[in-house]
């Protein structure tokens, strides 16, 4: 288990869930951030008592600082400070930012040897070549903290090897409006969208699972994180998350992971591994749960998964204009500026204009990222 954590988006679903976790094991928390949300942030600071608190935002820092002010607790502000935040301070940096803004700090801290929990999937979408190659250069830990992920991991580490692997089995619970149709969907608000029949989340990823853009994405975090072809991953609908994934191996043997729906758990385990220990969280009451089921998706229902995959196989920068465009989609879905079928629409127009081929540097994936928010802003349809 490690010591010391610090936690990038302290403020979020995953942040507090991560807090929640340190305390409960006696992980000393040794540096936060947030954007906004300063009034929690000083509770957390006043709780935890890290050396290092970053507000991204410079206006939202100023405010901190001042709040701060009797006590002896360092406050920084933008995205060196968030960097900062991942690499001086703790053996452990939780990446529970949401957006690609989480790419350069994961990049720092694979730099400096820490290890990285990562539940920020945007970051591995953005730039999952790049950050996989320098993990595996300077030999750095990434336990993923995706709930889905997670299980592939523990899958594969009860194997003792991915050698023999045939594919990995993503489950999604296909969100709030699974079997429904397009059609159906046009008049859906941001309160149904995010209301989310199995798990508790931060609004970007819950509007991103009930376009099941969430699986497209961890389409994507899956094949770099486990270094596989987008063949060798299937999505299969699971509406009760129980089984959080699996993996097929060459004799046609199947392993899964199980547990209760709960963030706690997988945060938990990156923070633990290769350890467990009881954090007090149930298993699944199998007899109580009745039935398990599995079926397959219907693209036709979800084009932003089908998008997804295709970004998969297309390489270069489609993954990474991808994911911009949707963050910026799902910002303006939930300013109620755009329809919930406009998010689809404007970001495969996005990926239409905007993807090149090759393998990015860097700079290409930022500049992709920044146009495919530009793209979006300045064409979506105004609703009338
Ligand atoms: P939330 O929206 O709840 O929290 C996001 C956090 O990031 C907040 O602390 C927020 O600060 C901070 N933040 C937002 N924008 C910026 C920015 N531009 N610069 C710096 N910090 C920023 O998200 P979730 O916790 O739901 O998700 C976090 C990540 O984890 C996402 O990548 C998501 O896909 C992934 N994930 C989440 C799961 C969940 O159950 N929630 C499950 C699996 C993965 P503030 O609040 O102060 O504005
Ligand atoms: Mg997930």
């Amino acid at each position: 288990m490690v010591n010391s954590i610090s936690v990038l988006g302290s403020t979020g679903s995953v942040g507090t869930q991560a807090l929640a976790v340190a305390e409960t094991l006696g992980i000393r928390v040794k540096a936060i951030s947030g954007n906004r949300n300063i009034t929690l942030l000083e509770q957390q600071a006043r709780k935890f008592k890290p050396e290092f608190v970053c507000v991204t935002d410079e206006s939202s820092a100023r405010q901190l600082r001042l709040a701060l002010a009797d006590t002896d607790i360092k406050v920084g502000s933008g995205m060196d400070a968030l960097t900062d935040c991942a690499v001086s301070y703790a053996e452990c940096v939780v990446t529970a930012v949401s957006g690609s803004v989480g790419l350069l700090p994961t990049l720092a801290a694979i730099d400096a040897g820490r290890r990285i929990a990562l539940a920020n999937k945007e970051t591995l979408v953005c730039g999952g070549e790049l950050v996989m190659a320098r993990a595996h250069e300077k030999g750095a830990e990434i336990l993923p903290v995706d709930s889905e992920h997670s299980a592939i991991f523990q899958c594969l580490e009860a194997q003792g090897s991915s050698r023999s692997l045939r594919r990995l089995l993503l489950t999604g619970s296909g969100g709030p409006f699974r079997g429904k149709a397009r059609s159906e969907l046009e008049d859906v608000t941001p309160e149904q969208a995010v209301a989310h029949p199995n798990w508790s989340m931060g609004a970007k990823i819950s509007v991103d699972s009930a376009t099941m853009m969430n699986k497209g994405l961890e389409f994507i975090e899956a094949m770099h994180l486990f270094g596989v072809s987008p063949d060798e991953i299937k999505v299969l609908i699971h509406p009760q998350s129980i089984v959080h994934s699996m993996v097929e191996f060459i004799d046609g043997s199947v392993i899964a992971q199980l547990g209760v729906a709960d963030m706690r758990l997988p945060i938990q385990h990156a923070l633990c591994y290769p350890e467990r220990r009881d954090g007090g969280i149930p298993a699944p009451d199998f007899a109580g749960l009745g039935e398990l089921s599995f079926s397959e998706p219907d693209f036709d229902k979800v084009p932003c998964l089908a998008l997804a995959m295709d970004c998969a196989r297309r390489g270069g920068t489609a993954a990474a204009v991808m994911s911009a465009a949707n963050e910026a989609a799902v910002a303006l879905f939930l300013a109620k500026k755009l329809s919930f079928n406009g998010i689809y629409d404007i970001v495969a127009q996005a990926v239409e204009a905007l993807s090149s081929d090759g393998t990015p540097s860097l700079s290409e994936l930022q500049n992709a990222d920044k146009s495919a928010r530009s793209f979006v802003n300045e064409r979506y349809p105004r609703k009338i």
